[in-house]
């Protein structure tokens, strides 16, 4: 006896996470801009709406994944009034200030909130690795959590509605951060024709030594001691002037790599330069702005 769902956005991702619902027996509910989006997942069970408060009133959970923030207030805004005594689920990617502005603008509608952020792609719904953050409501989450498993791995950060957006923006700029990192290498070598394929290897098992040594860094940050005896910051600023002289010599763009340069030239100029590169992470601190 599964609790019903509806689910409001059919990209790529709102039609994985309806059909990981109805693959677990959700009665599930689907509604979508455009219509015809829907016809596979009617296909395996799926309700199609035909209209967004249909869709909202046919389940107590209902989640929304559309494109952005601003596509959640086009849809939302205008059906506001059936949301009341029901749980909102919004895991379209967006901000935590945004995250926190839906949670009063829900709550202002009498409705439950709880903010998500989703840490997987589509083929991954549904199975233990597709790890999807959310905070906000707690009774709302707890009520909904055997839904929500559906989905995969669920972590509740608690009731702040924006942290779950937090941790979902923050590893989404290590994995961009390692993106760059991959595609720099990719071209570095490209331009003497070793194949991607054959270099990539490489790259992994290298990667993968360095992530060992992140919980350290962590410890530094956390502790303020950034003391060490192997490989100052000082010396890798130097080291680094190579790898954009090489990258010019070779004709690859610095783009992705030159900010690092700025960082570590700061780092020692502000006298950072016989510690450790976690060092750097203090210098990023800005002050936010206000909104
Ligand atoms: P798609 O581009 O495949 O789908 C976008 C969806 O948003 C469509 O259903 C579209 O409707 C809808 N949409 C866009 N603008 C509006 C609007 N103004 N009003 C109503 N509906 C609108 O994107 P995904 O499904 O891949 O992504 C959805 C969310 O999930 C995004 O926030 C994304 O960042 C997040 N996400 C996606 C991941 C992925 O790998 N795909 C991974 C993790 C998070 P229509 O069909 O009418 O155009």
């Amino acid at each position: 006896n599964r609790s019903p769902v509806t689910v409001i956005g059919l990209g790529a991702m709102g039609r994985a996470l309806a059909g990981a619902f109805l693959d677990n027996g959700h009665p599930t509910t689907v509604w979508n801009r455009t219509a015809g989006k829907g016809g596979e997942l009617a296909g395996r069970g799926a309700t199609v709406a035909a209209t967004v408060t249909e869709a909202i009133t046919a389940s107590p959970l209902t989640v929304v994944c559309v494109l952005d923030h601003r596509a959640v207030r086009e849809v939302l805004d205008p059906v506001a009034g059936s949301l009341v005594g029901r749980t909102l689920v919004n895991l379209t990617n967006g901000t935590p200030c945004q995250a926190r502005e839906t949670a009063r603008w829900a709550a202002a509608h009498g409705a439950d909130y709880v903010d998500g952020g989703i840490m997987a792609v589509p083929p991954m719904i549904g199975r233990p690795e597709s790890l999807v953050l959310y905070s906000g409501s707690p009774e709302a989450f707890t009520a909904h959590e055997p839904a929500f498993g559906a989905l995969g791995t669920a972590l509740y950060l608690g009731a702040d509605a924006g942290r779950a957006s937090l941790y979902d923006i923050a590893l989404l700029s290590a994995m961009y951060g390692m993106f760059g990192g991959f595609f720099h290498a990719v071209a570095m070598v490209g331009t003497e024709k070793v194949p991607a394929a054959e270099f990539t290897p490489l790259v992994v098992s290298w990667l993968n030594a360095m992530i060992a040594g992140l919980p350290a860094m962590a410890k530094a940050v956390d502790s303020g001691d950034h003391s060490t005896a192997d490989s100052n910051l000082e010396m890798q600023a130097t080291a680094y002037v190579n790898l954009l002289d090489a990258s010019r010599d070779q004709g690859v763009s610095t783009e992705l790599v030159e900010p690092m340069r700025e960082l570590l030239d700061r780092g020692v100029t502000a006298g950072r330069g016989g510690g450790d590169i976690s060092a750097l992470i203090d210098l990023l601190r800005t002050e936010p702005t206000p909104n």
